[in-house]
Formats: structure tokens, C-alpha cells, sequence
């Protein structure tokens, strides 16, 4: 199968040329002529398989072919939606590059930054918009886009968009698109509020699958370190120095873990850029772009931050942290080996990740290759739970405690009746968890000191 065989017009296929694509991927292949036909399209891909070609290759030529539905203007002809900042600014800069020298203007919009850019280029007329919902949402309801002739529609990572609370956003951004549109939904997993998604909005739709997510790219080797939390670091910073390692995206499962790893790494003489949610937009395109020129070897990331992070040739993924999510695990590890590349995913996993490494293993199906280094696991007993500390006697200007300040009287706790309906775990009793716990029916509830 070649990009000839897809019918695709001269100037795509030299653009793909360009770019240095040889061979159709597998989700291409299935995709393209489907899109070109003007069906709508279910595609369950994994990432790093050239889903973004796949849309955005037929959608570049139905956009040249097919008249516009308002000839007179340049209006939105196809909307992208895309969970993050930074996929939306990725799948943009593949739209530029796989459109090249095409009478089409493509414009990115998302939050975090000032709007008058954005708005001035949506001003100059965009045919094609790629845009997260929140700052979408944001510049419709100030009338700066309009989506009255929108004719194709692409949700990317439908998926990760419901994972991140996005539904309702999605269907407001939905109601405002004409009946009469293609859609193209793509989510590298189908879990029930997907499909639920994809029936309201696909009108008797293909299905492409490619590779379901379980079975995580086979071109990646992948293996574990059991380190204690403490010796992370050095374990990280050790490997960071091989040789074979070209760059690396580091996972940590918090925003403060990003910044601490980063911190650590600098005072081990290694450069590395972090991006997590608090941090400016421009901060994390500045850290994304020394990381793709490859001015710096180390990025340190969240997972929602990581999120469609395609950099080329990415040589390691490690995972600092485990994932919560054992379905994250996927994700992380596909942003490298991506489009038939080999690539290498290492984690560590301490004594308190052993249930989330567990849960990675049952997903994937297998184990992970054991690694030695010189700091093996020595703790072995997890760590409890933090108990909360009493909170100190406040201490008046005198040195002397202050008496705790003296409530309004309480009305006794309202009883509820029990009803036969009721299951008499939920009745109120006399019990110690009753007078502890929040009240079942909603009302407060009287504590009393033991
Ligand atoms: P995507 O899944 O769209 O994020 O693409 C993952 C990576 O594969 C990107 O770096 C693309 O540039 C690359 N890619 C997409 N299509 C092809 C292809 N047909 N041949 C080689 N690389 C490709």
C-alpha cells in the first residue's frame, strides 16, 4: 500500500513526501478512503499510530475539492477539538506542515494565553480550527467564531476529553455545529461514556480499529526498577547519563513531583524542563520546544500535560512514578516507539506502587522485565497512611490558651424516620458510626467527644 494508492491529490502526496512518509499506517490506510468518501468515522487508535494524518490528510482535500457552504466569505469550514493545549498546538503545526503551500488557513486556540491573537487570526478567516472546548466556548460566547458552516467535525481523544470533565463542554460546542456534517471521533480506548458519545453524535459510522490499546506498541522494550522512594533520584539520574539514552520523558504523578524531580536533576548537573498544569502557557511551550529542538535532553511532565506530546524519535520514557491509572501506563510508554521507531520505556516502582505496577501487568498482559541497579528495593513495608496531628491550643497574646470560641446552640439532629424502603444500614441508630460519619439523608450530624 502506498499514499498513491489512497487517492490523494499531487499536492498532499508531495507534502507527505516532504514530511518523509513512505508507507501508509495501518489507522492511514483504513481511514483515509473513508474520510474522502464522507462517511463518519469511529477510529479506536493508539497513540503514535499517524492518526493525526489520517483526518487531517482527507480533510485538507475534501476542504479543496467540495465547494464552501458560504462561497462569499472564509468561514470555519472543519473544527478540531482537542483535550489539550498542547495536542491542539501539535495537530495545528501538522495541519501546516501536511497542507503546505494549500489556499487553506488553519488557526489554534486554546487558554492560558492572551486571546488577541487568536481572535485577529479567526478575524482574517480560518477554514480549518483546532481548539481545546474551554477557550472555544469562551470566544463564541463573545461572537468571535462562529460554527454555522462548520461541515466536517473531528473529536480527537474522546476519551481523554471525558476523563478531563469535558462532556458538557463537548455538547455545547456540538449544538452550535450544523445537523448536516461529517464527524470523525477518534479515542484510543471505547469505555461505555465514549460509545454513549459516539451514538449521539455519529450518523452510521465506519469503524477502524488499530491495535486495541491493551497491547501496547510491540516496538517498545519495556522494564522495571524496584527503587525505594528516596533512591528515585539517583536511579534517574544514573540512567539519564547512559549513553544509549538520546531524551527522555520523565512521568511524575504530581505537578510538585515534576518540579522537585527537575530541581534534583539540575543539582545533578542534568538540564531538564518541566511542564505540569501550573505552569504558564508560554512556560510550558517555551519547556516543550527545548525539549523537540533537543536543546534539552530531559522533560519532566503530568500526564495531562503529557498528553499527545509527539516528539520525534523519542529515544526513552521513564516513568518516575507509576501511573494511578494503569491505562495512563499506555499513553506514557506510546510516546515513544511511535510510527514503527524503536523506543524504551522504563519504571520504577517502590513498595507503596506495587498494587498500581499490578494492575499495569494485568492490562498489558504480561510482566515487566526485571532490572538490577545499585539501589534495589530495602523497604519493604509500605508506608501507613498520614494521620492527621491534633491541631495545637491557640495561644492568646498573654501566653495563656484561648478557650475554644462557644458555639450557637445546636437544634438536636433532625430523626428520619426509618421507612420499609429504606435498606437499615442507612436508618439512623445510636451506633458509633452514625454519630462519626456525615449523616446519610444530608443533615448534619451531632459529634460527640468519646
Ligand atoms: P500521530 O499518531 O499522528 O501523533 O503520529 C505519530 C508520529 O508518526 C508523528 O511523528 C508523525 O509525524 C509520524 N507519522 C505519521 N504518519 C507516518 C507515516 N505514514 N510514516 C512515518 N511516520 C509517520
Amino acid at each position: 500500500m502506498t499514499f498513491e494508492n489512497l487517492n490523494l491529490i499531487p499536492s498532499l502526496l508531495s507534502n507527505v513526501r516532504d514530511a518523509g512518509y513512505s508507507v501508509p499506517t495501518p489507522i492511514q490506510a483504513a481511514t483515509i478512503p473513508l474520510v474522502l468518501q464522507g462517511s463518519d468515522v469511529l477510529g479506536c487508535a493508539q497513540t503514535g499510530t499517524g492518526k493525526t494524518a489520517s483526518f487531517a490528510l482527507p480533510i485538507l482535500q475534501r476542504l479543496l475539492q467540495q465547494p464552501s457552504r458560504r462561497p462569499e466569505a472564509r468561514v470555519t469550514r472543519a473544527l478540531i477539538l482537542s483535550p489539550t493545549r498542547e495536542l491542539a498546538m501539535q495537530t495545528w503545526e501538522n495541519f501546516q506542515q501536511y497542507g503546505k503551500k494549500l489556499p487553506l488557513r488553519s488557526c489554534v486556540i486554546f487558554g492560558g494565553v492572551g486571546q488577541g491573537a487568536q481572535a485577529e487570526a479567526l478575524h482574517q478567516g480560518a477554514d480549518i480550527v483546532i481548539a481545546c472546548p474551554g477557550r472555544l466556548l469562551d470566544l463564541m460566547g463573545q461572537g468571535l467564531v462562529r460554527l454555522d458552516w462548520v461541515e466536517i467535525f473531528v473529536l480527537d481523544e474522546a476519551d481523554r476529553m471525558l476523563d478531563m470533565g469535558f462532556i458538557h463542554d463537548v455538547r455545547r460546542v456540538v449544538r452550535a455545529l450544523p445537523q448536516q456534517r461529517q464527524t470523525l471521533l477518534f479515542s484510543a480506548t471505547m469505555p461505555p461514556d465514549v460509545e454513549k458519545l459516539a451514538l449521539d453524535l455519529l450518523t452510521d459510522p465506519e469503524n477502524v480499529k488499530v491495535d486495541p490499546v491493551t497491547s501496547t506498541v510491540e516496538a517498545i522494550d519495556q522494564c522495571l526498577y524496584y527503587v525505594d522512594k528516596g533512591n528515585k533520584k539517583h536511579l534517574l539520574a544514573k540512567l539519564l547519563r547512559s549513553e544509549d539514552l538520546e531524551n527522555a520523558l520523565v512521568f511524575s504523578r504530581t505537578r510538585y513531583g515534576v518540579d522537585r524531580i527537575v530541581r534534583d536533576l539540575k543539582k545533578a548537573g542534568i538540564d531538564a524542563a518541566g511542564i505540569h498544569g501550573d505552569k504558564s502557557q508560554n512556560a510550558r511551550q517555551t519547556a516543550l520546544k527545548r525539549f523537540k529542538s533537543g536543546e534539552c535532553r530531559v522533560l519532566v511532565a503530568t500526564d495531562i500535560a503529557a498528553r499527545g506530546i509527539d516528539v520525534v524519535g523519542l529515544s526513552h520514557v521513564i516513568n518516575y512514578d507509576m501511573p494511578m491509572e494503569p491505562e495512563a501506563y499506555i499513553h506514557r510508554i506510546g510516546r515513544t516507539g511511535r510510527a514503527g521507531r524503536d523506543g524504551k520505556a522504563i519504571s520504577f516502582c517502590c513498595i507503596d506502587e506495587v498494587k498500581q505496577l499490578n494492575q499495569v501487568e494485568k492490562l498489558i498482559g504480561r510482566r515487566l522485565r526485571e532490572e538490577k541497579s545499585e539501589w534495589p528495593m530495602e523497604i519493604t513495608t509500605p508506608t501507613p497512611p498520614k494521620v492527621r496531628e491534633p491541631r495545637p491550643a491557640k495561644v492568646g497574646v498573654s501566653g495563656q490558651a484561648v478557650p475554644p470560641r462557644k458555639k450557637a446552640p445546636q437544634q438536636p439532629p433532625r430523626s428520619v424516620p426509618a421507612s420499609p424502603s429504606r435498606p437499615a444500614s442507612a436508618r439512623p441508630s445510636s451506633g458509633r458510626q452514625h454519630r462519626r460519619g456525615p449523616s446519610a439523608y444530608g443533615h448534619p450530624v451531632q459529634r460527640t467527644r468519646r
